[in-house]
């Protein structure tokens, strides 16, 4: 299939005098690195797991693909075309092939709508507003996510969590967009809810022909759900590759790390070892010099202080941003004697 959204070293910083970080940590007004030049490339019908810990700019990169985030550079093409050269009226009309689905359906949810009015809105904004039309168009979508239309004139506290992320979904789905950020979609929900969120949003996937860019902190979300895989770390992608390749043969040491520390179904026998990483996630605010990860990772030397690492090749259409796959270092071991 054909690249549907292509994202070239995006880089989205955000002043920290501004906000509650600034007046926290009374910082005096350094830049906050939030995304530090990240490139993605997502096919037409594909879902592109986007994982990394909380904090590494995971939302702040998909929101920044959709512009609901001025990028501060970088360029983002859809379907062909440049979004971060669109005007405000140009990006409205976009609006209808790109959505965000919320990770909090309480928060995201306006509590004195009915779900009639808060499906519709989105429509309402593009310009329908024939009462008829709204609501077929509203039945139809709230019908699909399996909701009922006797839920229509109901209020989002008459829901629990898994029906309410239901109506966030009907909301980003019901203009019919190509491209869907999922952004944490069933991390605020019940354990028990998960799986049928997960199933539902596959489903639709399939039936609507949808292409995602799905962002959790969950490998065992992003395993399931994915067909390919982008590692994210302090803003960069450290690793991408086609989900089977990346869990198989992880080789950047950080989506090792992240692997490890997930009891894998059948691999016990094996001794398992789980890696920790060294410290905490530094803060965006001061970020380490060259590999970003060489604070917290294992094999660290002296070149991982000073020079960011290249992506390598790691496998077919698999690339990791590590000197230890540098083909010519790999070529200097082989040559060296014993
Ligand atoms: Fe670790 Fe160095 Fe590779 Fe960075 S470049 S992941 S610090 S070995
Ligand atoms: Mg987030």
């Amino acid at each position: 299939a054909e690249v549907l959204l292509k994202a070239e070293n995006i880089v989205k910083h955000y002043d920290s005098r501004r906000g509650l970080w600034g007046k926290l940590t009374g910082n005096p007004g350094n830049l906050v690195a939030a995304v530090n030049g990240a490139s993605l490339e997502i096919r037409r019908g594909e879902t592109v797991g986007l994982i990394g810990e909380s904090g590494c700019g995971k939302s702040t990169l998909g929101r920044t693909l959709l512009r609901l985030h001025e990028p501060t550079s970088g360029r983002i093409l859809f379907d062909g075309t440049d979004v971060t050269s669109l005007s405000p009226a140009e990006m409205k009309a976009m609006r209808q092939h790109m959505q965000i689905i919320f990770q909090d359906p309480y928060a995201s949810l306006n509590p004195r709508k009915t779900v009639e009015e808060l499906v519709g809105l989105p429509l309402k904004l593009q310009g329908v507003t024939k009462k008829a039309e709204l609501r077929e168009r509203v039945a139809e979508i709230v019908t699909n996510v399996g909701l009922k239309t006797s839920h229509l004139s109901r209020y989002p506290h008459q829901f629990s969590g898994g029906q309410r992320q239901r109506i966030g979904i009907a909301r980003a789905l019901i203009l019919h967009p190509q491209f869907v950020v999922c952004d944490e979609p069933v991390s605020a929900l019940d354990v028990s809810i998960q799986a049928q969120v997960i199933k539902l949003l596959g489903d639709l996937k399939r039936e609507l022909g949808l292409t995602y860019l799905f962002i959790s902190h969950d490998i065992s979300v992003i395993g399931y759900i994915s067909d390919s895989i982008a590692v994210m770390y302090l803003g960069e992608i450290v690793e991408s590759g086609p989900t089977r390749e990346v869990l198989k043969n992880p080789s950047h040491p950080y989506t090792q790390a992240l692997l490890s520390a997930v009891p894998r179904v059948g691999h016990a026998k094996q001794g398992h070892e789980r890696i920790r990483l060294q410290g905490d996630l530094p803060t965006p605010l001061n970020l380490p010099s060259g590999c970003k990860f060489h604070t917290r990772c294992p094999y660290a030397y002296e070149r991982c202080r000073t020079e960011a690492p290249q992506h390598h090749q790691a496998g077919e259409s698999h690339r990791a941003a590590c000197h230890l796959l540098d083909p010519n270092i790999i070529a200097r071991q082989q040559e060296a004697p014993e």
